[in-house]
């Protein structure tokens, strides 16, 4: 971690106790890294809170449960040990990683074999994209990667395997943008490789549900419940690229970019080129929210 211009070490939290970052190593057998066999949580820290921590936890017991994956903490010893984590490395607005792989097994498949599973914890500052990219507003593409079929591991699961996003993000990356936009095996909108979705369109909000392919974004919870608030109506509905194209107002959410507008798709520009009012009505809402400075 870089803090006032010097570097220090990081305290990772490790199978139980604390440890300096070059003592924090995992087993070459570990299943999360032959196969990518494990599950994942992305959590902030706003002014010295951790936010949103019980969805977090529930989300990771939720995808722990439906890839059979046990683990060996109680959720209650979990949160201590991530309150611990960001306070051994005075973390006040940063970023965790929350990491549970399958454990040490040998070359098979077989999960079963993995004497236990590992919990890692990394507690540090982020930040994803440069401040003026939340002025000017990003430009994606449409991927042609298509979001895991929900047959397939479920888009719900925040599993370590990401190679489907990350194809996806490559593609964006070959057009010299930032993200892309990934839609599901019948051609609806899913989510972004890291973030939900969103479009204005007559002043309604319309996100697709999250069967069509989404992960249920924390953050996209909580702005969906901010709109609300704003008397804004949300609408959860299955999109198509053309209701991308035709929109006034793009938006992404997620833990690490929080809410960022998006002025350009497929070279089809946004609005008016800039992110839009409710885009920008709703970032304001979000910041103050999660440093706890609402009226
Ligand atoms: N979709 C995917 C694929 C993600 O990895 C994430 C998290 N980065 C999100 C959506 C947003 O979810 P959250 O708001 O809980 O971070």
């Amino acid at each position: 971690m870089i803090y006032k211009g010097v570097f220090m070490a990081l305290k990772i939290w490790l199978d139980g106790k604390l440890v300096d970052e070059a003592d924090a190593r995992i087993s070459v057998f570990d299943h999360g890294l032959l196969y990518g066999d494990g599950v994942f949580e992305g959590i902030r820290v706003y002014s010295g809170k951790i936010f949103k921590l019980d969805a977090h936890i529930k989300r990771l017991y939720q995808s722990a449960k439906v890839i059979r994956l046990e683990i060996p903490l109680s959720q209650s010893k979990l949160v201590n040990a991530i309150e611990k984590t960001v306070e051994a490395n005075g973390v006040i607005d940063g970023y965790i990683r929350l990491v549970v792989t399958r454990g040490t097994g040998n070359l098979g498949l077989n999960p079963f074999v993995c004497e236990k599973s590992i919990i890692f914890i990394i507690a540090d500052n982020i930040q994803l994209y440069p401040e003026e990219l939340y002025e000017t507003g990003m430009k994606v593409i449409s991927a042609t990667t298509v979001r895991n079929h929900p047959l397939a591991i479920p888009p719900q699961v925040k599993s370590l395997n990401y190679l489907n996003n990350i194809l996806a993000k490559i593609e964006a990356l070959d057009s010299n943008v930032p993200e892309a936009i990934m839609y599901n095996h019948e051609g609806y909108v899913a989510e972004a490789t890291g973030d939900n979705v969103f479009i204005v369109r007559n002043g309604v909000i319309y996100t697709p549900p999250v069967e069509a392919g989404a992960l249920e974004g924390i953050t996209r919870g909580v702005v969906i419940r901010l709109a609300k608030e704003e008397n804004l109506e949300v609408v959860e509905k299955n999109l198509t690229r053309f209701d991308l194209y035709i929109c006034d107002e793009f938006f992404l959410t997620g833990t690490a970019a929080e809410v960022i507008g998006v002025v350009e798709i497929d070279g089809r520009v946004i609005g008016d080129g800039t992110p839009g009012t409710v885009t920008k009505l709703l970032r304001k809402r979000f910041f103050e929210y999660a440093h706890g400075r609402e009226k």
